[in-house]
């Protein structure tokens, strides 16, 4: 177990640094492998993204990020790398020519504030986070669970979330 003051990337987890680390490293996964040769490929094309596919979101999930493969119906996902593009170990992103995808993090800023807001947490399952929910509303509940309220489920969050937003939205466009 990796008890942790930061909410941990694939360079934590499996001591990654670079993208050609991560490439090397999927294309090294016995299943990856087996869907290379299924394509006809002989190893993880080169990085190489192609800027106008669908980015793969970032999330936090028990204490780590994890990047989810967008594709429908594939369910793909590696721990985030920082700085780096993704690309999927499920479906080798064959849905855009094995090409890489771009991935979307939060800005550096609001990161780091998210980040120290979950590890105000000490419970690592509960440290979880998904997009569109924003430090400050994530602060709340993590003060909520701190006091003993029952932890919501990170989907819970966000559909208040767009809840919110969509009464304001509503409250302004109005009349
Ligand atoms: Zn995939």
């Amino acid at each position: 177990m990796v008890v942790s003051g930061r909410i941990l990337t694939m360079t934590d987890v499996r001591g990654i640094r670079t993208a050609e680390e991560y490439r090397a490293w999927i294309g090294g996964v016995a299943s990856t492998r087996t869907r290379l040769l299924q394509h006809g490929l002989a190893s993880i094309p080169p990085v190489d993204v192609d800027v106008s596919a669908t980015p793969a979101p970032a999330r936090v999930n028990h204490g780590e990020w994890i990047v989810d493969c967008p594709e429908h119906g594939c369910g793909g996902a590696v721990h985030l790398l920082s700085g780096a593009p993704f690309f999927c170990p499920g479906c080798l992103n064959a849905g855009i020519g094995f090409r890489w995808r771009p991935v979307t993090v939060p800005a550096p800023a609001e990161r780091e504030a998210i980040e120290a807001v979950l590890l105000r947490q000490p419970l690592v399952h509960l440290r979880n986070w998904e997009p569109g929910i924003d430090a400050v509303t994530l602060a709340a509940e993590v003060d909520d669970e701190l006091r003993g309220v029952p932890a919501k489920h990170v989907r819970a969050i966000r559909r208040d979330v767009q809840e919110r937003e969509r009464r304001a939205g509503r409250g302004r466009g109005g009349r």
